[in-house]
């Protein structure tokens, strides 16, 4: 039986998380700020998931029309600081297991 992997993930939480920038809109609203330019906007975007030992955390980003035709998200400059942000004031340290903490 090979069933180990699949039963490991099966007790873990899936927190689905919206990355936004702090507005001053309802913070349980469908619009929140985005997170490159911080004009309100209703789309989001998947960002990546994210594994800790116990919870999978699905991130998304709220990113507007034009962030997303400027393709913010193509630049690893740009993911650096959203990782930045999101470990931040997310307390997920999604970036950090990139190897680039050299000082
Ligand atoms: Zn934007």
């Amino acid at each position: 039986m090979y069933l180990h992997y699949m039963c490991k993930n099966s007790n873990k939480k899936i927190k689905k998380i919206n990355i936004c920038e702090e507005t001053n809109l309802p913070p349980d609203g469908w619009i929140q700020g985005c997170i490159w330019c911080k004009i309100p906007t209703s789309k989001t975007t998947y960002y990546k998931t994210y594994e800790t030992k116990d919870v999978i955390y699905t991130l998304n980003l709220h990113l507007c029309k034009d962030c997303i035709n400027y393709k913010i998200l193509d630049s690893s400059k740009n993911i650096k600081i959203i990782n930045n942000y999101i470990d931040k004031y997310y307390l997920i340290s999604c970036g950090s297991n990139s190897t680039s903490t050299s000082l």
